[in-house]
């Protein structure tokens, strides 16, 4: 397994290659499929949005058994998505969390458009909400960032095995921010 700033390192290089429009050696053959019959090793946790303009194996040049993707619409932290979090943590050891919010979110947009989704999705958006709430400038963008940097507290603040991983420097929860038409992760923003 890759250490913390190994992952990192790994993500950006990655990244910078989907930028470059040059993905390297991710052809995913059946030798790639039995390889992983016996188990998963992913090196790195991707809390993600639903949108399908947003692919965490593209955006980062991995294939499979690389990533654990977890996607939820606005890229929230609810039982659901940090019990799957905690999973990889506890079992696999994924040394990194990336929480990559992105450009137009639509959760996000509708979280700040205030209407009535009925029960499922009004539930979704509360968890947009205190992001909603601490911005000033109501944006959807920056609304998208803070929500990011405010779901990476909230991990650690909801979850003990997160927070004990984190505390044992086996784990570290980074915000993130995509842009559609660059296709550039920007890694650590702050708000
Ligand atoms: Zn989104």
């Amino acid at each position: 397994m890759l250490n913390i700033q190994q992952a990192v390192k790994r993500l950006e290089e990655g990244n910078l290659h989907f930028v470059n429009d040059n993905l390297k050696n991710k052809v995913q053959l059946k030798e790639k499929r039995k390889m992983l019959m016996n188990g998963q090793e992913p090196w790195a946790i991707v809390l993600c949005c639903a949108d399908s303009r947003v692919v965490p194996e593209l955006i980062f040049n991995t294939g499979m058994g690389e990533l654990f993707v977890v996607r939820v619409a606005g890229n929230i932290a609810n039982t659901s998505s940090i019990a799957s979090i905690e999973y990889a943590v506890a079992h696999i050891h994924s040394p990194v969390v990336v929480v990559l919010g992105h450009e137009n979110c639509g959760a996000v947009t509708a979280a700040l458009a205030d209407g009535e989704h009925g029960r499922n999705l009004n539930h979704l958006l509360s968890h947009i909400e205190p992001a909603k709430e601490a911005s000033s400038a109501q944006n959807v963008n920056d609304v998208a960032k803070l929500n990011a940097v405010l779901t990476v507290k909230e991990l650690s603040v909801k979850s003990d095995i997160i927070l004990n991983a984190i505390k044992n420097n086996e784990l570290e929860i980074i915000p993130a921010y995509y842009h559609l038409e660059t296709g550039k992760v920007d890694f650590y923003i702050e708000t």
